[in-house]
């Protein structure tokens, strides 16, 4: 069956002498393999379109059971030149890429998310600033898609809110319990799974990194030392609901280069 759908190139891979495997998230079967013969022939009518971060339509010759699938066509249909040109972005737009990649499963449609993508890449070309909330953001939305929601907006054994706190007062994000208790219940409550301390200004910004409308996103303020804290909540969060999933090399590069 031939069908079209829109897509993001995951990754891009050389096989044999001239001939690319590719991996796209896309809006019709979610993540989805293909092979693009003679895509590395100069002359190729594939041009740039298989590169890693590229937005495309791509044309599948389709059958179930098939692993991977024959590309017969793909069409640029935006690049993200800056998300390209820029390297924090690009850690960035990869670590995006890398957790798709990884907390997906192969032809499993999925529009929400694949809107969510999307909506994260525009808004990562556009920014400004802050690169590295857009990551955290996905992180956070996409284990809401996931079923994996958390509420941080007050403690889940009192209800107290955490605005009413002072922001430096410490607090623990357990993301089993889906959600933060305050610094007062966490003693003499048993916890199966370990929480990060985490404190209540870092959970507040979580929160906006959740709830903001994904273009505010990069405009969220967050000191060096709570962007830390999310992102060692975010790391035991990912790992938690996410098989497998142990750290992002693309943030870890990130960390390595000191890009925020
Ligand atoms: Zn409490």
């Amino acid at each position: 069956m031939i069908v079209k759908t829109e897509a993001i190139v995951l990754k891009s891979m050389r096989f044999r002498d001239t001939s690319k495997i590719v991996t796209f998230y896309s809006r019709r079967y979610g993540k989805i393999k293909g092979i693009a013969k003679g895509a590395r022939d100069i002359t190729s009518k594939f041009g740039g379109a298989l590169e890693p971060l590229s937005l495309v339509s791509v044309v599948l010759y389709r059958k179930e059971q098939r692993q991977i699938q024959l590309i017969s066509q793909c069409d640029l249909i935006h690049r993200y030149r800056d998300i390209h040109s820029n390297i924090s972005k690009m850690a960035v737009g990869l670590g995006i890429l890398e957790l798709l990649q990884r907390a997906t499963h192969d032809e499993e449609e999925n529009a929400a998310l694949f809107n969510l993508v999307k909506g994260v890449l525009q808004t990562l070309e556009r920014a400004d600033r802050n690169p590295i909330n857009i990551l955290r953001a996905f992180q956070l939305r996409l284990g809401t898609i996931f079923g994996y929601g958390v509420q941080l907006e007050c403690c889940f054994k009192c209800a107290r809110v955490f605005e009413s706190a002072p922001p430096g007062k410490p607090a623990f994000f357990v993301p089993a319990r889906g959600g933060a208790i305050c610094e007062k219940c966490v003693q003499g409550e048993h916890l199966d799974n370990p929480g990060v301390k985490i404190s209540v200004g870092g959970l507040l910004s979580m929160q906006q990194l959740l709830v903001a409308a994904l273009q505010s996103v990069p405009l969220v303020t967050i000191s060096e030392q709570e962007g830390n804290e999310i992102d060692e909540s975010l790391r035991l969060y990912v790992q938690q609901h996410f098989d497998g999933i142990r750290s992002l090399r693309s943030l870890e590069m990130l960390q390595e280069m000191n890009i925020h």
